[in-house]
């Protein structure tokens, strides 16, 4: 299933770590099992440990957002934490942003298509304007893709950081 979103999500929850009360949480509500055994709705969450951890792979469906077939269009990335009454940590904004700058990548997403759950439904969810944060380190790295080799500098550098998810 070709890929042509993100949607971005918090949790809701102030536990730590939460991957797997959201896994118990999605299980009792009766979301659908992905291939890796989880029924965590998201694709990936930033959980409170600093890890990047996945339910599904980024090509399955998912079960995160139902509205605009988006559970079949998007990658649904949740950061762990209640940011309607938290303030995100500085480690939080820089790896959700290096988490999306890596999906953008791979899939070929333009920013335009990186969302906010509430920007396609009546939520609260994720809490704070998240893109305010991102958006500019993706942007620069829109402008300066000229080509394969910066493109793959980048991801390469991203491999680094990112190797326990990728
Ligand atoms: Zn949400």
């Amino acid at each position: 299933m070709r890929k042509s979103y993100i949607v971005i999500h918090n949790s809701g929850a102030m536990n730590e770590p939460q991957f797997e009360s959201i896994n118990r949480y999605h299980m009792r509500r009766g979301f659908p099992v992905s291939s890796l055994g989880y029924y965590g709705g998201y694709h990936l969450l930033i959980d409170t440990d600093e890890k990047v951890k996945r339910y599904r792979e980024d090509r399955e469906l998912g079960a995160h957002a139902r509205q605009r077939m988006m559970n079949f269009r998007s990658i649904g990335v949740c950061v762990a934490g209640d940011f309607t009454r938290q303030k995100p940590k500085e480690w939080q904004i820089q790896l959700l942003r290096e988490v999306i700058v890596k999906l953008q990548i791979q899939h070929g997403i333009p920013l335009k298509n990186v969302l906010l759950h509430k920007n396609i439904s009546a939520t609260a969810c994720p809490g704070i304007d998240w893109r305010e944060h991102l958006f500019n380190r993706a942007i620069e790295i829109q402008k300066t893709d000229g080509g394969e080799r910066i493109k793959e500098n980048v991801l390469r550098r991203l491999k680094r950081r990112l190797k326990h998810f990728i």
